[in-house]
């Protein structure tokens, strides 16, 4: 469903961020992307999102390039994907309910639609009685849940998970990956980038390591691999 074919990036001061890379994700892959701080991961992330455009090659998501996608398409092409990010960015003068809700409206999801869908998703995440609370009143496991929801609530094909453990401790992580198995088990396809070698060790799901722009290993049940 996901195909990097030939992707290079090089950014506007020349620097090569990623170079010549070919990687295909199939529909419902649990996917760790793993390397050192500047090896090119979130260049990866962002060219999925088509926040920035490849130098060369094709990203063809769902059969479809997205060089091609019209300027007014981009946004349908977006909904299919959710993103959970290290540092939450839940709005904080919104309580739980109105966070996922707000993310539906956004979509211009239906009044009915929202009112089904959001205790559907609180509940998946099992925040229903935080329904009425605002994310600085909410443990950090907590408001990770809350982006979980906020991130399953238009049902995306895709979840992006850019280091969603980095700010948790490790038995709140732990609860976050529990999660994130059932949601890939009930067929979302999972990347997540990520430096907890404990996790990746530990889920024994394929493991994509980039180093400074190039894939340098893709290992079925495979391990973190570095030592930081
Ligand atoms: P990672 O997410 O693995 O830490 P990045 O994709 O952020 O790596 O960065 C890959 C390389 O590209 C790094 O050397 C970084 O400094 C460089 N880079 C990232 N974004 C830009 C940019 N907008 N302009 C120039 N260089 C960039
Ligand atoms: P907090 O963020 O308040 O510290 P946690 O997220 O750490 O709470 O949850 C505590 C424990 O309960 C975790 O280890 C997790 O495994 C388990 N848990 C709670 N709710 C769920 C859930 N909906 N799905 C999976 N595990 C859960």
């Amino acid at each position: 469903m996901i195909e990097f074919k030939n992707i290079s990036k090089v950014y506007k001061n020349n620097h090569i961020a990623l170079s010549n890379i070919s990687l295909s994700i199939n529909k419902g892959e649990f996917v760790f992307l793993v390397g050192p701080s500047g090896a090119g991961k979130s260049t990866f992330i962002k060219l999925l999102l088509k926040e920035i455009e490849p130098t060369s090659g094709d990203i063809t998501v769902n059969g479809v390039n997205i060089k091609k996608l019209k300027r007014k398409e981009v946004p349908y092409y977006r909904r299919n994907i959710g993103i959970v990010f290290q540092d939450f960015r839940l709005l904080q003068e919104m309580t739980v309910f109105e966070n996922v809700a707000f993310a539906m409206q956004v979509v211009e999801a239906g009044h009915k639609d929202i009112k089904r869908k959001v205790p559907q998703m609180l509940s998946l995440v099992g925040l229903s009685s935080k329904a009425n609370m605002y994310p600085h009143q909410l443990s950090g496991g907590e408001q990770q849940r809350v982006v979980l929801a906020r991130a399953l609530s238009n049902n995306p094909g895709i979840l992006i998970c850019d280091e969603p453990t980095g700010n948790l401790d490790p038995e709140t992580a732990w609860g976050i990956m529990d999660l994130l198995n059932d949601i890939n088990k009930s067929g979302t396809t999972i990347l997540m980038a990520t430096h907890a070698k404990d996790i990746v060790d530990r889920m024994k799901k394929r493991v994509v390591a980039i180093e400074k722009g190039v894939i340098v290993r893709d290992q079925q049940r495979g391990v973190y691999g570095y030592e930081d």
